[in-house]
């Protein structure tokens, strides 16, 4: 895959001097000066957490405590307001929180934009887009649960699109909170090198405030709501146990970080400069994990976690953005995106969300690249559509703001675009990047559905028209053959995921059938063919001769299908071939040997034949059927099956009996890692193997074990799979069966 760096659109040298001469103000008002911050204080987070851990409550409190600086402002000179916030204030904020897909906030002369990562346990487009878009997160674990399923997930997640995190534990004060024993889960589970830069003191009912490590001071958080911070010598009892986890975190940090070794080599104390730099710089790299403490429902340890926001998490220029140039049929390109947000460079836009919420229909943007003005023009890369900005919005806390302008790192609000999620915006046509792939797979499995009331029928038909607009990879159909509703997406869990939040979201119940892989039908050689359609049984006959080759294409395009015209002069008048095309694709949806879709293949169409009065763009097309029946004929072809990537963590005892049944079920071990008692497998199993695995594997872990499966590619079937679909697929038709032998030697 090459590396290109896009090329830069300059302003022109005229331009640039007059802005030099000041006529051509680099800001259009002075309001949007002060939103043009620098790059080092923006910060476009995530938090996540195992349901129920904290992460409403911490977000609340977020907010509120940045919220505050602000309000204090407003409010002043008025009648005491400030003083009289209880625990009402914190109840009016609480119905705030982040319903929308991304809320932006100050703190210290900061922009955090807070962005909602979807809990959905399963993998799936919406959490991808939403991990793309941040470049840090706030992992929250509670003292008690510690390292939980959905940790495992989103740990998982994390470190797939390399989003460095913080760690905060929280529920300090409830019966049983343990930050010592979850530090330790986080390094054998979650494979982290994490220690902590903050202590308790205190816990359960005895929760007073922290300790900051790296300052070595003690924080106490004063009245009700916390909202003082004060700081103090670290108390006489802790003293000890402070030193020791200081040197606790400067060893783990000498692990991986040059810098602060070289001093731990020399026995040297580094400063607490060197130690806030070492973590940043391992934080950055994913090589070391920050562990802060607190309780966010006690209004303890809020603060400090902001702090560490802004000093451990990347801003959005220390995060590398690649958008893909595509065409058909070759492999992307990558180009690098600039952060800069001197404005200099073409605007590149991903739309992450769509939402129908309390302003109407607004669509989430992350800009990627240079700046967007209101008023501005802009391109939907995938569908070519031009859009005019009449308003760019960002939403604070629970208000909208209007904005002028948006650079590179800022995400921000549209009103009225359609569009699906995922679709990348340009200001300039000719910019044909894309910061997601628009060759959407394939769904790879399909289930019956049906609203199990039919009373339901409406919140059915919206929950899918929402759903398959916001992720392409699921769709909807009505099979004639069977009569049945269809969804298809990437995997079993996927499906009933939607099927879930139709029952949660929609009030809609849905009854679900088998799920079925979506196997193909494609060439192994290529097969000549020529064919001719002649049909006379009086008034206008028919005739059309096609003569060329059906040849396989390359493994990456195993699930493309294209017709190529090579005809030289007038044999096939050209207003014919649109007709012989029809007639290949028209095939290529039922194959021989299945009934699956064809795939991976090329018509090639070199020559043949017309009559001047019986040739029509119908008896082309009837040829070109006739020569696919031919080519499934005389051709060898063979079944492909979904493959899916499959990553599972479980403890060591339980190693032998996961590899045992991954490869009873075809797997193939990519690879393993693993650490203080836990490990974690890379397998690459067939789809059609992957039933029930579940289950099985939660009863041969005991409930410990954990999965996760994505789609990989298509790849030929094992002969006896291929062997047992054909069986199948014959005696569904009623065809007789033809001599196994025969049809072996010829596949
Ligand atoms: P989420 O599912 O991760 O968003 O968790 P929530 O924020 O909804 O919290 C789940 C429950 O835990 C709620 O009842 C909260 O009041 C409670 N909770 C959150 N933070 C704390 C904490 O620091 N201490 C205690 N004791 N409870 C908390």
């Amino acid at each position: 895959m090459t590396i290109g760096y896009l090329l830069r659109f300059r302003p022109s040298v005229a331009a640039a001097k007059s802005v030099l001469n000041g006529t051509i103000q680099p800001f259009s008002s002075h309001a949007a000066f002060a939103e043009h911050k620098a790059l080092e204080r923006i910060r476009n987070i995530g938090i996540s957490a195992h349901i129920d851990s904290g992460k409403t409550t911490l977000t609340e409190r977020i907010l509120f405590y940045t919220g505050r600086i602000k309000e204090m402002h407003e409010v002043k000179g008025k009648d005491n307001v400030g003083a009289t916030m209880d625990s009402m204030e914190l109840e009016r904020q609480r119905g705030i929180t982040i319903q929308s897909a991304a809320t932006y906030t100050i703190w210290k002369d900061h922009n955090i934009n807070i962005i909602d990562t979807p809990g959905h346990v399963d993998f799936t487009v919406e959490v991808e887009r939403a991990l793309r878009v941040l470049d840090g997160a706030i992992l929250v674990l509670c003292s008690v649960g510690g390292v939980q399923s959905q940790t495992l997930t989103v740990n998982r997640q994390m470190k797939r699109y390399n989003v460095p995190c913080l760690a905060f534990i929280n529920k300090l004060d409830r019966m049983g909170a343990n930050p010592y024993r979850v530090l330790g889960q986080m390094r054998s589970k979650l494979n982290h090198n994490a220690a902590f830069i903050q202590l308790p003191i205190g816990v359960e009912n005895n929760c007073k405030g922290i300790v900051d490590l790296v300052k070595q001071r003690a924080l106490y958080f004063e009245d009700n709501l916390g909202l003082t911070v004060r700081e103090d010598e670290i108390p006489q009892d802790m003293r000890v146990e402070s030193d020791e986890r200081r040197h606790e975190l400067i060893e783990h940090l000498s692990n991986v970080d040059d810098g602060i070794g070289e001093l731990f080599l020399e026995e040297k104390t580094p400063s607490e400069k060197d130690i806030m730099a070492a973590i940043r710089r391992a934080a950055l790299k994913r090589m070391f994990t920050p562990v802060l403490v607190g309780t966010a429902l006690k209004n303890k340890g809020v603060q400090p976690l902001l702090d560490a926001v802004l000093n451990y998490l990347p801003h959005p220029g220390e995060v590398e953005n690649i958008a893909l140039i595509e065409k058909k049929g070759e492999e992307p390109q990558k180009v690098i995106l600039n952060p800069a947000r001197d404005g200099k460079d073409p605007f590149v836009g991903l739309a992450f969300k769509l939402e129908a919420g309390r302003f109407g229909q607004l669509t989430y943007l992350r800009c990627y690249q240079g700046v967007l003005k209101k008023g501005d023009n802009i391109y939907n890369v995938r569908s070519g559509k031009k859009v005019r900005l009449a308003r760019l919005v960002r939403l604070h806390s629970n208000n909208m703001e209007d904005v002028n302008e948006v650079y590179a790192g800022d995400i921000f609000a549209l009103f009225g675009v359609d569009c699906a999620s995922g679709d990348t915006f340009v200001t300039n046509p000719k910019l044909e990047l894309s910061m997601e792939s628009i060759f959407v797979p394939d769904p790879v499995v399909s289930m019956a559905i049906q609203p199990t009331n039919s009373k339901d029928r409406d919140n059915f038909s919206k929950a899918i028209a929402r759903f398959t607009k916001e992720d392409p990879t699921f769709r909807f159909a009505y099979d004639t053959d069977v009569k049945e509703t269809l969804v298809s997406g990437m995997g079993e869990l996927h499906l009933e995921i939607y099927a879930q939040r139709m029952e949660r979201e929609y009030n809609c119940p849905v009854t679900l059938g088998k799920p079925k892989v979506a196997f193909r039908e494609t060439l192994i050689a290529p097969c000549e063919f020529d064919y001719l359609h002649k049909k006379q049984s009086g008034g206008q006959g028919q005739y059309a001769r096609v003569t060329g080759v059906l040849e396989p294409l390359p493994p990456h395009q195993n699930t493309d299908i294209e017709f190529v015209d090579e005809t030289i002069g007038t044999n096939v008048p050209k207003q014919f071939i649109p007709g012989i095309d029809k007639g290949f694709r028209k095939m290529a949806e039922k194959g021989l040997l299945s009934g699956h879709r064809l795939s991976g293949i090329r018509f090639r169409l070199i020559d043949g034949a017309h009559h001047i009065v019986d040739s029509s763009e119908l008896a082309f097309m009837l040829a070109a059927q006739g020569a696919i029946k031919s080519v499934f004929e005389n051709g060898s072809w063979q079944i492909l099956e979904p493959i899916m990537m499959v990553e599972v963590t479980a403890p060591n005892e339980f190693q032998g009996a996961v590899i045992g049944q991954l490869s009873k079920r075809h797997g193939i071990i990519m690879g393993t890692e693993g650490a203080e008692g836990w490990f974690t497998i890379h397998a690459e199993v067939p789809l059609n193997d992957m039933f029930g695995y579940a289950g099985e594997l939660r009863s041969s872990t005991q409930g410990k074990g954990e999965f996760s499966m994505e789609y990989s590619r298509y790849s030929p079937c094992k002969p006896d799979v291929q062997e047992r679909l054909m069986q199948e697929y014959q005696v569904s038709q009623g065809i007789v069966v033809v001599d196994k032998k025969q049809q072996k030697k010829k596949n």
